[in-house]
């Protein structure tokens, strides 16, 4: 096996379990080595700090997936036992009324560059770096033996092309047309082909079962619905009238097949497809109790920050200005580039703007099947307020 040596000094985000090491902090290349291949890395010294993946092209040269002093054999049983613990350790969280679930979710699980998500018997793959592409047929085999039969790969991010492998997306077993699994008890339809992310927003959980919690006889806004989490499980629980807003029909088409699955003809919600900045402008003043901002990553990248913060003020003015008083908002980023502080004086700032006083009920974040490492800061993308507007 090949040896990464880093310079001196640069071991200690390794050592500190940091799994991305960038090429400043290499000293020597060894020759022949290609994008995927697995290596050591030693500091300085000679003395072996982990296992990671190689990558030519990136600027994130080795994605540690194992930090050790001892070598150990990176074989097909080391993989397999690595994803049966993990394996067990999801589905250890999830209730009898659940069967959706992120298996793997890259640096959070040791796994750089493989996210895996599970609904119910199908699995979306996205392999992120030719490391976890060689991975695929042994991967496969393990999710057979777990009973999930269906798979789909969904490794169509751009970055690929650096690591010398062509995104692509499709079937790796049979297509599958109808994929509907379970999550608390409601019944939804997974998106796989054509959804965001793997086909549902499997991060938002927990909050979604919170905001169901609150729901009783109140009139909600799910703005930026996607396929309706947020809305379901308020009308499960007996919400007075749900409005669901999102500007692509095909997420609104979604939304309301989940509806007619789970609970029939509904009169109490309406779907609008429309653009949330237009609908919260209008938006109608001390009629809604409990609104729900969930947009999609408005910064990308530190570039656009900037015009980040307008959006996010912006939705969160309009709802403050307006929501009941003693409503409540649920709001989200999931821009990995705003941390939790910047978010939170965005709030600050729409609600000098709009007047209102504010408490903080609870500060949310990802789904515990989504849970970072506490040594990867840059795992922590979904940050959220459950607010209360007096
Ligand atoms: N809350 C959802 C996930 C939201 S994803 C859930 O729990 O499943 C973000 C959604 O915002 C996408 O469905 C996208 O179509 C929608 N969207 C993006 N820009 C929008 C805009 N300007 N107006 C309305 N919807 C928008």
């Amino acid at each position: 096996m090949k040896l990464v040596q880093l310079n001196k000094g640069r071991e200690k985000t390794v050592i500190n379990r940091h799994p991305w090491i960038f090429s400043g902090a290499i000293k020597n290349i060894p020759e022949e080595i290609s994008s995927g291949q697995i290596i050591q890395v030693v500091d300085n010294q000679n003395q072996l700090l982990g296992y990671g993946f190689f990558s030519k092209e990136s600027q994130i040269s080795v994605r540690v997936f194992e930090f050790t002093h001892l070598p150990i054999s990176i074989d097909e049983n080391y993989w397999w036992n690595k994803w049966e613990k993990i394996w067990n350790f999801k589905k250890s969280l999830l209730n009898k009324e659940t069967n959706a679930f992120r298996f793997i979710h890259a640096e959070g699980d040791q796994m750089p560059g493989l996210i895996v998500d599970i609904y119910n018997h199908t699995a979306v793959i996205q392999t992120l770096t030719a490391g976890t592409y060689q991975l695929l047929p042994l991967l496969q085999k393990f999710l057979y033996s777990r009973n999930i039969f269906n798979h789909y790969e969904k490794s169509d991010t751009k970055v690929l092309k650096k690591e010398g492998i062509t995104p692509r997306k499709g079937w790796l077993t049979e297509k599958i047309n109808d994929i509907w699994f379970q999550e608390n008890g409601i019944s939804f339809y997974c998106d796989v082909e054509e959804g965001q992310k793997t086909g549902f927003f499997l991060d938002q959980k927990n909050n979604r079962a919170l905001v169901g919690s609150l729901s009783k006889n109140k009139i909600v806004a799910n703005i930026f619905a996607y396929s309706g989490g947020f809305s379901l499980y308020a009308l499960k629980n007996h919400a007075k009238k749900v409005i669901s807003v999102d500007s692509s029909q095909r997420a609104i088409h979604i939304l309301e097949k989940n509806i007619e699955k789970n609970f029939g003809k509904l009169t109490n919600h309406v779907s609008v497809v429309a653009d949330a900045f237009e609908w919260l402008k209008n938006m109608p003043e001390n009629e809604i109790d409990l609104v729900i901002l969930d947009p999609p990553a408005f910064a990308k990248h530190q570039s656009a920050v900037g015009q980040a913060y307008r959006g996010y003020k912006e939705i969160n003015l309009q709802a403050i200005k307006k929501i009941i008083s003693g409503g409540y908002l649920f709001t989200y980023s999931c821009s990995q580039v705003i941390g939790l502080e910047l978010f939170r004086k965005i709030l600050f700032d729409a609600a000098c703007d709009a007047n209102r006083p504010v408490r903080i009920l609870q500060i949310l974040g990802q789904s515990e099947d989504h849970a970072s490492s506490l040594f990867h800061l840059e795992g922590d993308y979904l940050k959220g307020f459950w607010l209360q507007i007096e």
